[in-house]
This record gives C-alpha cells, structure tokens and sequence, in this order.
C-alpha cells in the first residue's frame, strides 16, 4: 500500500508499506478513505515533537479518519465487510485506574492512532484498529463529515467540561478547527454570547458563520477592551483554543471573579506563565482539556441529526500524493485554510 512518512522535519513522503494484517480476532481492516490534518500532526511536521513525545523518522501520522471496512476477525460482532465507519483514535487497556474510573483518554497504557511510538498513523490506505475504534456512520453521512467527527468530538467533550448553564457569556480564543468545533458544541448547548478572536480574517468569517455573535482580529483590535466594553462584569467561561501565552493571558483578562478558563490548545513550549495576582484575586478556576474522552459516539448522532454542520470546515482537498502540500499550508496559516482533508481512496 501507500503510505505517507513523516522523515524529518518538515518532510512528508509518500513511500511504499507493507499491507497491514488482522492481528487479533478483535480486529478490522480499513481501507481508508479520507484523513485530516490537525494541529497536533502539524506540531509533529514542524518541530518533530510536541512535549516528551518525539518522533523517530520515519513515521506515520494522522488520527482524524474515516474509511470503509474490508476484513472483521473472527469475534466483531458489530461490524461487517462494507460497512463505512468514523475512527476513534484512542485504544486504551480497559484495566488500569484511569479506564475504570472512565478516563480512557488519560489511560495509562493508552496507544494514540500517529502518535510517536504508540500507534503507526492513518496516513495509509490500510489501516488495521480495534473494532471498537470503529463506529459505524449512516448512509447520508459523507466520509468528509465523518472525519471531521473526530476534531468535532473534543469541541464537545470540551464543552462539557465546562458544562457552562444557558445564556453564560463565554470566548473562543483561537479559531483553528478546534475552536469553530468548541464554538459549534456551544452554540448547539444553548450558549448566551460567543466572542471569537484569531488573526486570520477568513477564520472569522468562518466563525460567524457558524454562529460567533462578535467577532475581533487582536492584529487590528484591542481585543479585551473591547470585550469588557460589551461584558463589563467579564465573561463565565473562555476556552483558550491557540495555544499560545497571549490568548492565555487574554482569557485571564477577560474572565469574570469565579469564571473558568479551559486550556484547548496546545503550546507549543511545554512551559507557560500565569499572573497568579489576578488568577487568585479573581478565584479563577483552571481545566485541562485532552481529547475527546467518549465523546465520538455522540458526536456522530449530533451530526446525523443536523444538530451542527461540520462541512464548512473542510476548506481544502488534496490527494495522498499531495499530502506535503496540504501540511504546509496548515503550517503555515495560508490561503485561510481551517482543515485540510486528504483523499486517500475515491469517494464512494
Ligand atoms: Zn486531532
Ligand atoms: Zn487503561
């Protein structure tokens, strides 16, 4: 099969791979139909790592997938040749304290589809996972939208972590993917007012569209001023989706006394700073946002069911042969790119 490698930094190549095999009798076989590209992968393109997880070339990223099922083991019950199913990336021991307490996400034996070490990525056309990896999706549902269950999924899983009342005031700060995901999981919960920031106008847009009810560029707007100016108590909830010390501090600014800030993004740098002067006057309440944690099943029913439209997301299409094109201009922020999805096998 084709298979695309991550070989340095930078450096995608699409290489020949051996077919991959049913291993046990609990697993699929996937030919993969369609993969995006996240911010995580795009860590691992531009800088090889993203914290103590660091890539030994070559290998293979790409956990948002989606693809059709080619071969069961012996013991799937709930899957059959033909079926077309969404991916969750995570396969987790089910035995440790982390599984039995329901956070398989924080699983100590956990493998990560793409991630280093653990689990060859879905950059392929062959995919071999556990059958509870795959949740089968309804006829009407594209591969398209099915891949982008997966960004969509830690959008909601975000935002029931917050689990913020009707009406509360809230900010997405940073709207990559992950953010239009967050403001999209809100909208759908009923949220009051969602103020969206990034410095890519097309993001906005996108952001607007998707129900953001203001909108502001921090290259052209003082954008806390004017917040406060709109929310002079400050906002209940704002969810820091860039990864970066400027919209971490920005949500500090902008929260109300009591308000909570939960941290999306990834920086970066492991290490970050917080001004604990108005972090304690304010009694600001901190949460850690990683993954999806069994959020993928409802997702897929929200999205069968028009509760939310992913589609605008996927802003740009590109072949397997074409997957260093499509990771550059996610690097690189151009074109107004949101996801950009690869096309492994013809749409069907
Ligand atoms: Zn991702
Ligand atoms: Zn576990």
């Amino acid at each position: 099969m084709k298979a695309a490698f991550l070989t340095g930094i930078g450096r995608i190549e699409i290489r020949d791979a051996p077919d991959p095999k049913l291993m046990r009798p609990g697993d699929v076989l996937l030919r993969v139909a369609t993969v995006g590209v996240c911010g995580s992968d795009v860590h691992y393109f531009r800088a090889g790592r993203i914290g103590c997880q660091v890539v030994e070339y070559p290998w293979m990223v790409g956990h948002e997938c989606a693809g059709r099922v080619v071969e069961v083991g012996a013991e799937v019950k709930h899957l059959e040749v033909g079926q077309r199913v969404a991916v969750d990336p995570l396969i987790s021991c089910g035995q440790c304290d982390q599984c039995r307490q329901g956070r398989q996400h924080t699983c100590r034996n956990q493998r990560f589809l793409g991630c280093p070490g653990q689990l060859p990525g879905a950059l392929a056309e062959y995919l071999v996972l556990p059958a509870e990896c795959c949740h089968p999706i309804p006829e009407a549902m594209t591969f398209v939208r099915a891949t982008l269950v997966e960004p969509f999924s830690i959008g909601l899983y975000a935002q029931r972590r917050a689990s913020a009342p009707p009406g509360a005031a809230l900010a997405v700060l940073g709207s990559g993917s992950i953010g239009l995901c967050v403001l999209l999981a809100c909208r759908a919960a009923g949220a009051g007012a969602v103020y969206v920031t990034d410095l890519v106008e097309e993001r906005l847009e996108l952001a607007r569209r998707c129900g953001a009810s203001w909108t502001g560029n921090p290259r052209r707007t003082d954008i806390v001023a004017a917040i406060r100016e709109l929310e002079p108590l400050g906002l209940d909830y704002v969810f820091e989706c860039a990864g970066e010390q400027e919209t971490l501090d920005q949500g500090v600014a902008l929260l109300k006394p009591g308000g909570t800030l939960l941290i999306v993004g990834i920086p970066e740098d492991v290490r970050i700073s917080f001004n604990i002067d108005l972090l304690r006057r304010k009694e600001l309440r901190i949460e850690n946002v990683r993954r999806q944690n069994q959020c993928l099943a409802p997702a897929i029913e929200m999205v069968a069911h028009g509760a939310v439209d992913l589609d605008p997301l996927a802003t740009h299409h590109f072949p397997l042969a074409e997957a260093q094109a499509a990771f550059e201009l996610v690097a690189g922020y151009r074109d107004g790119v949101v996801k950009a999805i690869i096309h492994l096998s013809p749409p069907s």
